[in-house]
């Protein structure tokens, strides 16, 4: 069978979506272009805006390869389809699965036995108490990424219900994996040549708060997959400032290959706009844990989400959040306006942001961020360190080739290299020689380039 995939949303999304596509082609499925394909996977996402219309057009796309093959069919997977679920058999015939985010575990069987006609339709929308593990395709079918990257997910769902969240409600409530799996298979990753390893969850810092976890705390997690021979580098993401554990905080200064960056949500710098966020730490508290990281890793990057005109949000609020963002130094942050999403407590919160003060706060925001990127990079100038070849840069020349790398704290770092080719998963010593908007320029230690 030749199959389609199209991923919306974040990281975890993006993950889900690939393991899906090795578990389909260690059944002998082949990926495919949109114009061949006889299967059709959304892995859907609600925090977009318009979520439902814009996967309902999707559908409808699909629907017009129907004709070159009536046996074409579709499967809805992610947040949306948890939402709308069944209300997709109704509404489109040709979808034969819908599975949300504790379902994916059984897609990939789901999926077969619907080519095989053994099944019609499929939902998978039963949340499950306990992280379900997901079977792990044959090593042998399943090339190392060339990138020699990977990420392992290490949770699934989350327990926060923060005001304007849907997650909660569509990836249910949280469970750790047991931390044996996540070993074994970051161990095995590292063991095929994986050099880094991003571990990702809703949020990590919970790992091993429920049952699940077997009682390793993250903190424990994070020295044992640390300690795998070859692991050059590690990450993690995503952080709730609320959960981070002060063994956490000290495992930057003392674990060499974990990667000295960390993206540590803080939404607003207003402690009156944080309690209504449902965030449960202020402005204190998380300048506390930022003093304790720099601290314990003085070149620690950091990164951030903010969202401006949540309901409510004052100007005085709005300039909270400008000091925080100064005061700690944000090498680069993703800001949003507010908008209300169906379903999350926000939406009855008063008194809306008009959208253009929220319009023009976020650009305030966002020309501030750019003068401390600049800033931030402009400091890098002049200092050695290692860049990790991802693929070829976009910034090609008629000299020699351009090549993308990132150095230990995820900045990208573009170096011109006289080898052509087989550099994607090497790690280069570069010389940063400038500092670009958002983005580093490097040479080759100790060569013309
Ligand atoms: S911590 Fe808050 S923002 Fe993050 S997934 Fe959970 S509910 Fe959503």
């Amino acid at each position: 069978m030749k199959f389609h995939i199209t991923t919306f949303g974040c990281q975890m999304n993006v993950h889900d979506s690939e393991w899906l596509a090795r578990a389909l082609e260690a059944r002998g499925w082949e990926p495919a272009g949109e114009d061949e394909a006889q299967v059709y996977i959304l892995n859907t996402c609600s925090v977009r805006d318009k979520p439902e219309q814009k996967v309902y057009s999707e559908l409808g796309r699909v629907a017009a390869h129907l004709r070159r093959d009536p046996a074409v069919f579709a499967a809805v997977g992610g947040c949306v389809a948890q939402q709308v679920g069944r209300g997709f058999f109704d509404r489109f015939p040709h979808v034969r699965l819908v599975f949300g985010s504790d379902g994916i575990a059984g897609a990939p069987g789901a999926l077969e036995r619907i080519a095989q006609g053994r099944d019609d339709r499929v939902a998978l929308l039963d949340f499950v108490n306990i992280y379900e593990e997901r079977e792990r395709p044959n090593e042998r079918t399943v090339a190392v990424p060339e990138t020699r990257q990977a990420f392992v997910n290490i949770m699934q769902g989350c327990d926060n219900f923060c005001a304007y969240c849907i997650v909660p409600y569509t990836r249910g409530r949280q469970k750790s994996r047991h931390p044996d799996a996540v070993v074994e298979e970051c161990r095995a990753l590292a063991a095929s040549g994986v050099r880094e390893i991003t571990l990702l969850g809703q949020n990590v810092n919970s790992f091993g708060l429920d049952k699940g976890g077997a009682g390793v705390s993250f903190a424990d997690l994070l020295r044992r997959v640390a300690a795998i021979d070859g692991l050059d580098r590690l990450r993690f993401t995503t952080s709730h400032p609320k959960d981070i554990a002060p063994e956490v905080i000290a495992a930057f200064g003392e674990l060499p290959n974990l990667c000295p960056s960390l993206h540590l949500p803080l939404q607003s710098g207003s402690d009156a706009v944080l309690k209504a966020m449902r965030r449960r730490y202020d402005r204190t508290r998380y300048l506390s844990i930022v003093d304790a990281l720099k601290a314990a890793r003085p070149d620690i990057a950091l990164t951030t989400d903010l969202i401006v005109g949540f309901p409510g949000e004052t100007e005085a609020d709005f300039r909270d959040t400008l000091e925080m963002v100064e005061r700690v130094g944000y090498e680069s942050s993703f800001s949003f306006k507010y908008s209300d999403r169906p379903g999350v407590a926000a939406v009855n919160m008063e008194p809306k942001v008009a959208p253009e003060e929220a319009g023009e706060r976020l650009a305030r925001l966002q020309s501030l961020q750019n003068s401390i990127t600049r800033k931030c990079l402009k400091k890098l100038e002049g200092v050695r360190t290692d860049a990790f070849i991802e693929g070829l840069s976009r910034m090609q020349d008629d000299g020699p080739t351009w090549w993308k790398g990132r150095d230990p704290a995820g900045r990208i770092v573009n170096v011109p290299l006289a080898e052509g080719d087989g550099l994607m998963g090497m790690m280069i010593p570069v010389s940063i020689v400038e500092a670009k908007k958002h983005s580093l320029v490097g040479e080759k230690a100790g060569s013309p380039w």
